[in-house]
């Protein structure tokens, strides 16, 4: 265990805005992460730093998880792959596409940990983490206790789980079990990965070739955190009623919808987007010029300008279409 006092956070967060922080604990061993969760009041709980936005100085214990190891359970057709939190999600990614294992290939460079994927199910292209999750273990903060969870207990939905929910802040994820598959079956069902694939001329996609498109279609069109400092989407896509989504058509009749149950997702990209917002920068946040649901850190932007530039975006929104936007994006205070 390494204790950093008086650490600086802006090189451990990808929004990279400067936020002291009184101690940073970094952990590799489970041993030592249950006895500090046992003897530190409070801590928060850090992984990659790719979905926080610190708001000024953080006057808490910080734990960045740091343990490490990858183990195939059980080798068969779908095998058990049990991963520690603080491995890198991409490389597990690329490492499941190395040993033709299939099921995580859309998620492909999405930024973090293995710890930190099931507080909101990742996602992307048409796959959740909750599609192959099999099980977790957690120790309790406070008691130190070892908890294993199954995928129902985890209670996934759309980019939430119960971790980020009634449990936020009560457990330390320390492991993921994932169910992957030697049997692959590609999901190209959006569109950007069928055109992508389509341009390359390849007509049966394999698990590679769908994540060198994901890989693609990302870098094109996402700024990268080590060039332009940013948390993905700071959003979540609303989900509204069927008879809201009818209303608004009526006066948009572009707006995009997907359906999600028997309500509506609408990209909140878009509709920041007709609110006006795409590119705009005020002081040293802006806007992303080609996605309006990403906000980016301009030059040396503090958490509060980034969180009230969010809030005038939500303002807006919520004006122009009476539709309420909610942050992706955990706040620490
Ligand atoms: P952190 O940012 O460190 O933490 C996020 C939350 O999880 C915090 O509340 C933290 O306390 C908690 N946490 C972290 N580790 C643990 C643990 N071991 N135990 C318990 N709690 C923990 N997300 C998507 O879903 N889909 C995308 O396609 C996507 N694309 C992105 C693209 C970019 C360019 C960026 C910057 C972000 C993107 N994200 C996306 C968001 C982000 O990458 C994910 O949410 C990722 O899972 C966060 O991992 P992290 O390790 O950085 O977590
Ligand atoms: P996009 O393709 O421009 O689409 C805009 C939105 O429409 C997406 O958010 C997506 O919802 C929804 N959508 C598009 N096609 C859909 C379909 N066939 N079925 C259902 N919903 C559809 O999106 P993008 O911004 O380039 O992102 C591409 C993917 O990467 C998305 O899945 C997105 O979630 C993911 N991503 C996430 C983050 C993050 O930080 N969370 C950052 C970058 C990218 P969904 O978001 O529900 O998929």
């Amino acid at each position: 265990m390494e204790l950093i006092n008086n650490a600086s956070l802006k090189s451990y967060t990808t929004f990279g805005v400067e936020a002291a922080c009184d101690h940073l604990y970094r952990i590799e061993d489970v041993e030592e992460l249950k006895l500090a969760v046992q003897y530190l009041d409070q801590p928060l709980i850090l992984g990659g730093g790719s979905n926080i936005l610190p708001l000024g100085s953080i006057h808490r214990n910080v734990l960045r998880v740091e343990l490490k190891g990858i183990q195939i359970i059980n080798d068969s057709d779908q095998p058990l792959v049990k991963i520690a939190a603080g491995e890198i999600w991409h490389e597990v990614v690329l490492w499941a596409i190395a040993n033709n294992l299939g099921g995580i290939e859309n998620l492909s460079l999405i930024p973090g940990t293995v710890g930190a994927a099931p507080m909101q199910n990742i996602g992307a292209y048409g796959v959740e983490l909750a599609n192959v999750f099999h099980s977790l273990e957690a120790i309790e903060i406070g008691s130190g206790q070892l908890v294993t969870f199954s995928n129902e207990e985890c209670r996934f939905g759309y980019r939430e789980s119960v971790f980020k929910t009634e449990l936020r802040n009560k457990f330390v994820i320390i492991n993921v079990t994932l169910r992957l598959s030697r049997q692959h079956q590609v999901d190209i069902s959006y569109g950007a990965i069928q055109q992508t694939l389509n341009d390359w001329h390849i007509e049966k996609p394999t698990i590679r070739d769908v994540s060198k498109a994901v890989i693609h279609i990302r870098q094109s069109k996402l700024p990268d955190p080590a060039e332009i400092g940013n948390a993905g989407s700071f959003f979540k896509n609303p989900i509204i009623s069927s008879s809201q989504f009818q209303l608004l058509k009526q006066e948009y009749p572009y707006m995009p919808g997907y359906p999600a149950g028997d309500h509506v997702k609408v990209p909140a990209g878009w509709l920041i987007e007709q609110a006006g917002w795409k590119g705009k920068r005020i002081g040293n946040v802006g806007c992303y010029e080609k996605q309006a649901l990403v906000l980016v850190n301009l030059g040396n932007a503090k958490g509060e300008e980034v969180w009230s530039f969010a809030q005038e975006i939500i303002e807006s929104v919520r004006i122009k279409f009476n539709v309420q936007l909610t942050p992706e994006v955990n706040l620490w205070s």
